[in-house]
């Protein structure tokens, strides 16, 4: 049974739709709590001074204009939940971004933002209410608009190298099991193949290249473990294998690479 969705913020900061819904992407808010979290998305002006944080440098202009940002969809660590843009129309959450081919992300995509510190507040857990209401929303959302598993996705997952929410402690699994999005493994591996790091070449990291992006990722594709390749992995590696995020194409992660990989074709 789906939590009320709270209607007391409406966030300016949407635009018309120029593309059909066919994907989820989950962020968390990193900052220090929903009510400020919230005050930001909902502003059409925001500037620095308002919004102090790990995030920018003590002497920064307090004046400095930040970019217009917004979600359709917050959860508090309550369980709350809150709409802030219609999903018939366009939030700003994606930023650059890139899955199986496409950019321009926001076009297609329900954002929802998942109150929580996040890496410059290290890393704090999720509380069992708010991942019980979003998996709520989630199921809500996947039924009404007919969302893939494979097109549940985390902001780490669309912009590789460049964003890491929502985090290593996200619970990905617990979605998974209660059907939302997919899940590799555990898998069999040899832990004494090869391991390949940043600027190693060969066949085999052209097949890993080309699994990588078959699943949706942006990736390398030459052979050689370029920084799009390792940043591609490192994401990987944040949402399907936590414990170890460095971007190497260890054994482990390779075989998780070629699981999920299976499911997505299935
Ligand atoms: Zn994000």
């Amino acid at each position: 049974m789906m939590n009320t969705v709270s209607t007391g913020y409406s966030s300016p900061n949407r635009e018309a739709r120029d593309h059909a819904i066919d994907m989820i992407v989950l962020h968390c808010t990193g900052m220090q709590d929903a009510e400020i979290a919230l005050r930001r998305l909902c502003d059409p002006a925001p500037v620095a001074g308002n919004y102090p944080g790990p995030w920018q440098m003590p002497d920064a202009d307090p004046d400095t204009a930040l970019g217009r940002v917004s979600a359709h969809y917050v959860v508090a660590e309550s369980g709350q939940i809150f709409r802030l843009v219609d999903e018939e129309e366009c939030a700003w959450h994606a930023g650059r971004s890139f899955w199986a081919g496409a950019e321009n992300l926001n076009a297609r995509a329900i954002g929802i933002e998942i109150v929580n510190g996040g890496h410059d507040f290290g890393l704090p857990p999720f509380p069992k209410a708010q991942i019980t209401a979003l998996i709520d929303l989630l199921d809500d959302i996947v039924a009404r608009r007919s969302i893939k598993g494979a097109r549940l996705l985390g902001h780490s997952d669309i912009a590789p190298g460049r964003k890491a929410d929502p985090g290593e402690h996200f619970p990905w699994a617990d979605l998974a099991a209660a059907g939302l999005g997919l899940w590799p493994g555990p898998v069999s591996f040899d832990p004494a193949a090869p391991e390949w790091i940043a600027g190693d070449e060969g066949p085999g990291i052209a097949v890993l290249q080309a699994e990588l992006a078959r699943i949706g990722y942006l990736t390398g594709t030459a052979g050689r473990m370029d920084p799009a390749t390792c940043a591609a992995l490192e994401a990987f590696q944040r949402r399907f294998r936590p414990r170890r995020v460095d971007g190497n194409a260890d054994p482990e992660s390779r075989a998780l690479v070629r699981e999920l990989l299976a499911l997505v074709a299935a």
